[in-house]
């Protein structure tokens, strides 16, 4: 499932899971360019210093939430500040629009270029927590990954970002690790 909020998680490849030191693809402009083009938002090129700021802030409060989810943690609205903050201070319109056959409320925030950005990505998190199974966001169990995700599999047994990459990687790790027990 593809969703913005997942997108911006997944904005800091490597975190604490990885010994390398971070990429924080909010600081790539050509990332940030695909980012914007991908949800059809439209933004002022550069980046001001305080919207990256308050992005990634936002994305560590997001990582933070998921990661108490997956660990069987209560989460509480306390911990979503600055979710909730983004979602509160934001002016809205409610409009009614007819959508493929049906009448659907949109939420429209009232700013423009990056602010739209931020609030767009709360509201997408917001939306994911609140009206999906939030037993299906995981994190990849390849702990050199991290890769936020939302399983939609049926069997809600998906434990890699990519079966293929991931997936296989630790299945040569596990291998290898069999190997050398039974040499010693
Ligand atoms: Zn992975």
């Amino acid at each position: 499932m593809e969703l913005l909020c997942l997108d911006i998680i997944n904005s800091n490849r490597f975190g604490e899971y990885l010994a390398k030191p971070g990429r924080d693809m909010l600081n790539n402009a050509n990332w940030l360019h695909v980012l914007v083009d991908k949800w059809n938002l439209d933004v002022k090129f550069p980046i001001q210093s305080n919207d990256l700021k308050i992005l990634q802030e936002l994305r560590d409060n997001m990582q933070q939430a998921v990661k108490y989810l997956n660990l069987d943690t209560k989460l509480c609205a306390e911990e979503l500040v600055k979710v909730n903050s983004i979602l509160k201070n934001t002016p809205c319109q409610i409009k009614l629009v007819y959508k493929d056959g049906n009448f659907v409320l949109q939420d429209i925030p009232l700013c423009d270029s990056w602010a739209n950005v931020i609030w767009s990505t709360a509201y997408s998190f917001a939306k994911l927590i609140s009206e999906y199974d939030i037993t299906r966001i995981k994190i990849c169990e390849n702990k050199d990954c991290g890769w936020i995700f939302y399983d939609e599999s049926k069997s809600r047994t998906r434990r890699w970002c990519d079966h293929k990459i991931c997936g296989n990687l630790m299945k040569v790790r596990r291998y290898r690790e069999r190997q050398k027990q039974t040499e010693q």
